[in-house]
């Protein structure tokens, strides 16, 4: 029940020091700390096996933490029954029932629970998904985005605080599911719930998700916006998870205010300053394939940026949009490419000798000694 204890409200969703260990000794989720503002569409980034079921699981009461506690708005539910949790959950297997209609399998649970007004809460929360003109077909009759709909329309029409989302379009084919990411952040947008949105595909997380927490073997590594995460990431984990980048060993030789120098394979860059940064300190700047300009386009930088000399173009391919480049750096790295195709963009071929530059502002500067992996 509710504690009211003011200084701990929050009215959001947070977990504290949460902490799963299975009967087998194999501990899921390792005392992760989470607040999940109010109203948002939250994302929780991971690979296969890093935690993300069990942590949503112990959210709608399916599995009990080991220690830790959830609190929802201030009261404690870590030890609530699950139909005592303001929380629904969307499956990836939406389980529809197959003889009932549409309707029916919305108003299913209200029928049950002799709530008041079914037929009007099923008609709004039908229209809400666009599912109005199919409400007497059955869930054989219609395609996969449309079961998935219902089966959100059906998780909704209780209310909930919460809306647990696993995997919920990991069924769909990849078009379908990219037109569903868009309806499903428009539907969280209007009925304005808390979304808690379980994936292992980064583009679907940083498309959808006003917050996106990445998880790692049991531990959130970085949470943020998904730009913050693209622009910023905290570790080579982030960093490869979440688009591409390429990582270029060094250590640290000067430290200013906000630029760090770094001696990369013989030759200094800057880069922004982040966190702990002494001299001596082994690191990787890490820059985005896009950010890096080849040969003569770096010359168009208005201020002077981070410029390599020495580079062979090892493989080209013409991808419509861009250019994608491997280049063999002198220290025998291959550095990963895409130069936008202006028109007027002259295309490198394989064996050409090439200089890389970027701005200083786009690198960032990774913490060698935190990488496990
Ligand atoms: P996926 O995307 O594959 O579902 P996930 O990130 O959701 O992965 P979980 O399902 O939470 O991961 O599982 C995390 C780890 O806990 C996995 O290594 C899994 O094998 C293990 N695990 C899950 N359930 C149990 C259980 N009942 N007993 C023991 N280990 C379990």
């Amino acid at each position: 029940g509710a504690t009211g204890q003011a200084a701990a409200s929050y009215d959001g969703l947070r977990l504290t020091a949460l902490t799963k260990r299975y009967p087998n000794g194999f501990t899921a989720v390792r005392g992760i700390d989470l607040d999940v503002p109010r109203g948002s569409f939250f994302a929780l980034l991971g690979p296969s096996g890093c935690g993300k079921t069990t942590t949503l699981r112990m959210v709608a009461g399916l599995e009990s933490p080991t220690s830790g506690s959830i609190e929802l708005a201030g009261n404690d539910i870590t030890g609530a029954k699950p139909y005592r949790r303001p929380v629904n959950t969307v499956f990836q297997n939406y389980a529809l029932f197959p003889h009932l209609d549409i309707f029916e399998n919305v108003a299913f649970g209200m029928r049950r629970r002799k709530v008041a007004d079914v037929d009007a809460k099923v008609g709004e929360m039908l229209d809400l998904v666009e599912l109005g003109p199919q409400a007497r077909k059955k869930p054989a009759q219609l395609s996969g985005g449309q079961q998935q709909r219902v089966a959100l329309a059906r998780a909704l029409v209780n209310q909930p605080e919460v809306l647990l989302l696993d995997e919920p379009l990991g069924a769909l084919d990849l078009k379908l599911r990219r037109s569903m990411q868009i309806e499903l952040k428009r539907i969280q947008t209007e009925v304005g719930l808390t979304f808690v949105h379980v994936t292992h595909d980064q583009e679907e997380a940083m498309t959808m998700a006003d917050t996106v927490a990445v998880m790692n073997a049991g531990v959130i590594e970085q949470m943020g916006s998904p730009a913050e995460l693209y622009e910023n990431p905290r570790s080579t984990f982030v960093a490869n998870f979440l688009g591409q980048s390429n990582l270029i060993g060094g250590s640290v030789v000067r430290r200013d205010a906000d630029v760090v120098t770094v001696d990369m394979q013989g030759i200094h860059v800057s880069v922004p300053a982040a966190r702990v940064h002494t001299d001596g300190d082994q690191g990787w700047v890490g820059i985005r394939p896009e950010k890096v300009l080849v040969g003569d386009a770096g010359a168009e930088l208005d201020a002077p940026g981070n410029t390599i000399p020495g580079g062979v173009v090892s493989d080209v391919s013409f991808v419509g949009v861009s250019t994608q480049y491997l280049v063999r750096m002198p220290w025998g790295q291959e550095l990963t490419v895409f130069a936008q195709n202006t028109g007027r963009s002259k295309i490198f071929s394989v064996g050409e000798q090439v200089e890389l530059s970027w701005r200083p502002e786009y690198a960032f500067l990774l913490d060698r000694s935190q990488d496990v992996n």
